[in-house]
């Protein structure tokens, strides 16, 4: 149970709604501030503006899963206000307050140690990665089944490749192999362009990406880094559709792809769009747990 433990949400998306009433259920105390246009109705949870003393009194702050930006920004879907945190906002805060993002630029990540303040990357940590790439992988393949005028399943000589072997690439192309797609897969360690092989699928080494574009009519990147780059796009088909799952900017030249007519889409936050509830659990399983060990560990 989380008795007693006062929980302040910062704005985010549907999946922060889910985590504060998992945490609600575990009767601990919820304020959330940026969810003004939301149905959040649950016992316990009480809408409030942004202010220091929601900070101060917090025991557990829990940031958007995007963090907020280099500004102090703190994206907020549901808010009629801007949120900003200044320097002066993270100098209120206890050190004792346990900080939650899904992810954090670097300046998020630099003022936090700061001011002597622990910040949980919850998608850093695998058990929370693995499980959130299942909405993404569902969400990339709902993206491409929109775009496309031609099933995925590879019966219709339809090819699709996966750009990197990591987290969200491993379900992705097992959940397109389990569909009866034609699966490639592009990597760069020879350990993953085995295991490619052992799941049955084709393994391309990046180096040779663009012999896998030339005949890819859907390619999902999830390689946060400028891969699809001018050259390699120079030898896509212009057919080819392109769903970019990295972190903002990509690791698609958007400009020279839609200069050549490729249909290329950067598509962020995939789960909070397409399962905000089971997004939403995942997130929570993991917090909750970690907030109890901490609450054990200082004999709370
Ligand atoms: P991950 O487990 O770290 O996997 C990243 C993959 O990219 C690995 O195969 C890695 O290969 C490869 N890679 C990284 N840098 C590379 C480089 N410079 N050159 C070649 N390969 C490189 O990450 P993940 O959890 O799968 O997430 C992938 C991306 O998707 C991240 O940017 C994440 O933020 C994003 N994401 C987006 C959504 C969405 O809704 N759009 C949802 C979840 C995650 P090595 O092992 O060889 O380094």
């Amino acid at each position: 149970m989380l008795t007693g433990v006062k929980f302040a949400f910062l704005g985010g998306d549907a999946r922060m709604i889910e985590v504060a009433r998992c945490v609600s259920e575990l009767d601990a105390s919820t304020v959330m501030v940026g969810f003004e246009k939301a149905d959040v109705s649950f016992p316990d949870s009480v809408k409030v503006a942004f202010s220091e003393e929601v900070l101060k009194d917090a025991d557990v702050i829990v940031f958007p899963v995007a963090g907020i930006d280099d500004e102090g920004r703190v994206p907020a879907q549901f808010a009629e206000q801007p949120i900003m945190m200044t320097e002066d906002h993270f100098a209120v805060i206890n050190k004792k307050t346990q900080l939650f993002t899904g992810i954090a630029r670097p300046r998020f990540g630099a003022l936090a140690k700061r001011h002597g303040l622990a910040l949980v990357r919850l998608m850093e940590l695998d058990e929370v990665a693995i499980l959130n790439s299942i909405p993404t992988a569902e969400g990339a393949i709902a993206l491409a089944m929109e775009h496309t005028e031609i099933t995925l399943h590879g019966s219709a000589c339809t090819a699709c490749t996966v750009l990197g072997l990591g987290r969200c690439g491993v379900t992705l192309a097992r959940v397109l192999a389990g569909m009866g797609a034609a699966v490639t897969v592009c990597a760069r360690k020879p350990s993953d362009l085995a295991r490619i092989r052992e799941m049955g699928l084709t393994a391309i080494p990046l180096e040779h990406l663009g012999d896998a574009i030339a005949s890819s009519d859907v390619v999902f990147n999830t390689i946060p880094a400028m891969i699809l780059t001018s050259d390699i796009l120079a030898r896509a088909a212009r057919f080819c559709v392109i769903i970019d799952l990295a972190s903002a900017p990509g690791g698609t030249d958007f400009r020279f792809a839609e200069k050549r007519g490729i249909k290329a889409m950067l598509a962020p936050s995939l789960p909070g769009i397409v399962a905000p509830k089971t997004a939403g659990r995942i997130i929570a399983q993991t917090m909750v747990r970690m907030v109890q060990e901490a609450s054990s560990s200082t004999g709370g």
